[in-house]
């Protein structure tokens, strides 16, 4: 079976690659490496099963594959800030190309949607019927909108194709592989409190984010996209472990041992104030939960944080 991972030089996609090849899957990855990097696929390059395709998804690409996970985007908000113009793009003109390949070859097809799509969210915890609450103006706008237009256009290719599509709303996922550079919570405190630097917490460090290890949300994916007869779904992925920001930089300074200081900064604008996700359905149609505790995950991350700043 041929399997096409788009954003598979990313984060999550490297490992959902490793993840697919393990299994026995001819794996392509396709990547413009605008957030990704090839060092996290060079231990794959020589691997029988594996081909990396240096593309970008707003591209047509003839390729054959019967699955396609569609994880090409920005991520982080630093990033998708400086790429807006890009991340819109990516995730409406790039989601359409991927489909129509999927259509073609009558793949079965899963966006890498998240948990931005609810916004600042009015419900608490968010269940997949909740509809969001999102400023379409706003600096966070680009990747919301976009993916919401990328939930909706795979919607339409299921409902007039019959094309079989999943869509994974994703949490905030961590560990390994993330940039140290990335501007995500997990490896700015990471690594501000292994260099001995000031841990920057945003605002009061009241707002909460409910964190996955990375391990537990490839399996996710990966049981989102074999499970028979869920065609049309949207399911969130995510750990409903909730924690405040400020608690996290806690965490992190104790198990690094680290002197930082825990700092203050202002608030970035349309920044939610809160997010967990509520899994029955993930764990009803899929078996799924996530089986990673967090200091557990956050010491793996500080492991591999810690060989990469050394070498
Ligand atoms: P990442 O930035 O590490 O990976 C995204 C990959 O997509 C990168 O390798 C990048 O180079 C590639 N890419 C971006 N635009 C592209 C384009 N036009 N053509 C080809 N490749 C392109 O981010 P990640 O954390 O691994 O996120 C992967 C997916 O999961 C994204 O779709 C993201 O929206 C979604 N997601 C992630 C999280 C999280 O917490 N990590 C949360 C919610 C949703
Ligand atoms: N954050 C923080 N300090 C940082 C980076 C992020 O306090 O150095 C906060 C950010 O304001 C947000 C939360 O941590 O409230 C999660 O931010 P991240 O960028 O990781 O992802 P988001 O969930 O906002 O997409």
């Amino acid at each position: 079976m041929r399997v096409l991972v788009t954003g598979g030089a990313g984060f999550i996609g490297s490992w959902l690659c490793n993840f697919l090849l393990e299994k026995g899957y001819k794996v392509f990855c396709l990547d413009s490496l605008i957030t990704g990097r090839k060092d996290n696929i060079t231990h794959l390059l020589t691997h029988e099963k594996f081909t990396f395709i240096r593309h970008d998804v707003r591209k047509k690409i003839g390729i054959r594959a019967d699955y396609i996970f569609h994880l090409a985007s920005p991520a982080s908000p630093a990033s998708y800030m400086e790429y807006s113009i890009e991340t819109s793009l990516t995730n409406s003109i790039g989601t359409y190309m991927m489909l129509e390949l999927a259509r073609k070859n009558k793949a079965r097809f899963l966006l890498a949607s998240t948990s931005e799509v609810y916004g600042d969210p009015l419900e608490h915890p968010q269940r997949e019927t909740y509809w969001g609450n999102v400023n379409p103006l706003g600096v966070r706008a680009c990747y919301d909108e976009s993916k919401r237009f990328a939930e909706s256009l795979t919607m339409s290719f299921h409902r007039k194709y019959g094309l079989g599509v999943r869509i994974a709303r994703i949490f905030n996922t961590f560990g390994p592989r993330m940039r140290s550079d990335d501007g995500r919570v997990i490896p700015n405190f990471i690594v501000q409190a292994l260099s001995g630097k000031d841990i920057t917490v945003y605002g009061d460090g009241k707002q909460t984010r409910s964190f996955c290890y990375v391990s537990d949300m490839v399996d996710g994916l990966m049981k989102l996209m074999f499970t028979e007869g869920i065609d049309g779904e949207a399911v969130n992925l995510g750990n409903p472990d909730e924690r405040t920001i400020i608690e996290v930089a806690r965490v992190v300074k104790r198990l690094t041992n680290s002197e930082s200081r825990i700092v203050f900064k202002p608030l970035p604008l349309d920044d939610p104030t809160r997010r967990r996700p509520d899994i029955t359905k993930a764990r009803r149609l899929l078996n799924w939960e996530p089986k990673t505790d967090f200091e557990d995950g956050i010491k793996r991350t500080i492991d591999w944080f810690s060989d990469k700043l050394r070498s």
